[in-house]
């Protein structure tokens, strides 16, 4: 990119009602980290915004499960959420939380907008009272069979099975959670969003998003064809107050959660100007068309990103079919982009914490590094389609891929440069090889750059997987160890030269992989001698209890990223010292073949039985193979027939991985 462009990226909100499991990372944490990672590098102003969802019926439905208030339950579980996106390294400029102030005060602005521009109308509407006390029953309170898949636990807001969200009214045989008493449906008033006053604006607007991928903007002009007014307050107890006399102090009645979820991506971005204490900082990732917004999220939000939240970014700023006048905040941009991943399953099933299958990010990285998760999302995640979690498949991309392609690349032209020469060697007189490879390794940036800027990221990091592969068959070709013990001046310089191309390509591909792997780009960064932070992490601020709504004081992430990493090869300093490696990558032993899950953590377990009921030894044990490497056996099975030595295979199979 020529000249500097502002770049909003506005992040899913992930709900505080437990931990998150890899599967929601797949979907929006990891892709848009990785996006932002690369767009600084390319010289751009990047806002990375958002924080935990915490209103709303899962909220207070776990509320229920843990006998905790909800403000507890938010307060826990926004706590481990930001410490285990904290941990994977994910570069939020600001993440945040819904119960603050701050986002109060925004989400109220908005509806008022929405309210003085007459996009927002009281309509009646049947809300549901239980006969036996007279008072109002929540949605969630209520039970019966979903209209759509017939699935006899839906409740009154939302169906679990299918997902699809519903009115108590639409339950089949509605019944009382609480008693199984019938509910008494009475007339009540409600605000709604008027949608379908969107219509010709929303279709020219999506009209002109021809740069979205193909299956997200399909289904979002599909979604014209059936805009209806929809609800924007809600029978709870829980949720940002209606901001209107008559309303405001009711405990029965709040704004419907996905009205104030997704206005937190503009109230993140206002707090975010707050604290760097300029206050209109916001203003040019929003505002008078100077920034370019990429919304990320799993394919269930489409709807609210790129209908439903369009539609209130117009009737605030005036430009739905009635006019109107801006609010308060002024004229607000469209989003550029919505940027949605499909679903990631888990061994075939879909995820779920109710039936155990489920692995929470915080239960993964207590055993694997996070670049080993991050690597396997990028590579092999459900960007365009659905894709299934397998441990065979994470086991064969972190050993084949990551360790032995390129952690070895890097361990071994470092080691053999550092112990032959001590610093990085100078090259004397280039062959057709040496420059082929240098040139392959230094057009991957505009390759790769061009995939990232347009979202497509497995093509990407396959693309400069490729230069790694390169490089080792390089080094395979070129032998420099062969050279080593020539006394011939030339075979000296020859291996010198070898060794500077490969590690100037190890220091290009540690560039072209930081977006995906900063943990280990960086340290490959220090294996090179390179000096000063190349790539920054996340770190948890502690803000205090006066901006939260009711909370203790609780932890932000924030970070400064911008340390100089530039998207461009740069020339290796001949004579920089180099010291022997430490490996950059584990091996990682498949421990996690069996395990169960509750609603908020993973169990463990070594498995004694297979699936096909076999018993087998979860042992292993170390053998030195007259190398510095070890050679790692797998458990067997006690009285299968002792497997052939499998040598290089590409696709190991549990239980037994490549020995080597
Ligand atoms: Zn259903």
């Amino acid at each position: 990119m020529s000249e500097s462009t502002n770049v909003l990226t506005a992040v899913a909100w992930p709900y505080a009602s437990g931990p998150r499991h890899i599967g929601h990372v797949a979907g929006f944490g990891v892709p848009s980290d990785v996006f932002s990672r690369y767009q600084r590098m390319a010289g751009n102003r990047v806002l990375m915004v958002s924080g935990t969802d915490e209103h709303g019926t899962p909220i207070l439905v776990a509320a229920d499960r843990e006998g905790a208030p909800p403000r507890e339950i938010a307060d826990r579980y926004n706590r481990v959420i930001a410490e285990d996106l904290r941990a994977l390294g994910l570069s939020y400029d600001l993440f945040t939380r819904t119960t603050t102030k701050n986002h109060y005060a925004v989400v109220q602005d908005l509806f008022l907008g929405l309210l003085r521009n007459g996009y927002v109308c009281p309509q009646t509407t049947l809300g549901a009272i239980s006969p036996s006390t007279g008072r109002t029953l929540p949605d969630r309170y209520i039970e019966g069979t979903c209209p759509i898949c017939g699935y006899d636990g839906a409740r009154g807001d939302q169906c679990d099975n299918c997902g699809n969200q519903l009115d108590p009214t639409d339950l089949i045989n509605p019944r009382s959670r609480i008693n199984g008493e019938t509910p008494k449906f009475v007339e009540e008033e409600h605000f709604f969003l008027d949608l379908p006053a969107f219509a010709d604006a929303l279709g020219s607007y999506l009209q002109s998003r021809t740069n979205w991928r193909p299956n997200v903007l399909k289904f979002s002009l599909n979604l014209l064809d059936d805009l209806r007014p929809r609800a924007i307050s809600r029978d709870l107890d829980w949720g940002v107050p209606v901001p209107l006399d008559g309303w405001r102090d009711r405990p029965d009645k709040k704004l419907y959660v996905w009205f104030d979820a997704v206005v937190g991506y503009l109230s993140a971005s206002v707090e975010w100007a707050a604290r760097t204490g300029d206050p209109d900082a916001w203003r040019p990732f929003w505002q008078g068309g100077n920034a370019k917004a990429y919304y990320f999220m799993g394919k269930d939000n489409i709807v609210f990103h790129a209908e439903i939240w369009p539609a209130m970014l117009l009737g605030y700023s005036g430009q739905g079919a009635r006019d109107g006048q801006p609010g308060p905040l002024g004229t607000l941009d469209l989003p550029w982009e919505v940027v949605s991943s499909e679903y990631l399953t888990m061994e075939g099933k879909k995820f779920s914490s109710s039936r155990s299958v489920v692995i929470y990010v915080r239960d993964f990285l207590a055993r694997y590094d996070p670049d080993a998760l991050r690597y396997y999302l990028a590579v092999a995640g459900p960007e365009t389609q659905d894709t299934d979690f397998t441990w065979a498949e994470f086991l064969r991309r972190n050993n084949d891929e990551l360790v032995a392609g390129w952690g070895n690349l890097v361990n071994r032209s470092v080691s053999m440069a550092a112990r032959n020469v001590g610093a990085i060697p100078a090259a004397t007189g280039l062959t057709d090889a040496d420059a082929a490879l240098l040139a392959s390794s230094r057009a991957a940036f505009g390759t790769v750059g061009d995939l990232l800027g347009r979202s497509r990221q497995k093509a990407a990091i396959g693309a400069a997987m490729r230069v790694v592969a390169e490089a080792n068959k390089y080094l395979s070709d070129q032998a420099p160890w062969k050279l080593r013990e020539s006394a011939a001046a030339e075979d000296r310089d020859r291996m010198h030269t070898i060794l500077h191309v490969a590690l100037q390509v190890v220091d290009d591909a540690k560039t072209l992989l930081t977006p995906f792997l900063p943990h280990s780009s960086a340290r490959v960064h220090g294996l090179l001698g390179g000096s000063g932070e190349w790539a920054a992490l996340p770190r948890l601020e502690e803000i205090g209890a006066e901006t939260a709504v009711g909370s203790p004081s609780y932890g932000v992430l924030t970070g400064d990223y911008d340390t100089g990493a530039r998207w461009e090869s740069v020339p290796l300093q001949v004579g920089r010292p180099l010291a022997p490696p430490t490996p950059v990558f584990r091996k990682s032993r498949c421990r996690s073949r069996s395990w169960t899950a509750t609603a908020t953590s993973t169990r463990w377990e070594c498995p004694r039985r297979t699936t096909s009921g076999r018993r087998w030894r979860p042992r292993r044990r170390s053998v030195s193979a007259g190398s510095s490497r070890s050679v790692t056996r797998w458990p067997r099975r006690v009285g299968a027939r002792r497997p052939r030595r499998r040598i290089r295979t590409s696709t190991p199979r549990w239980p037994y991985t490549r020995t080597r």
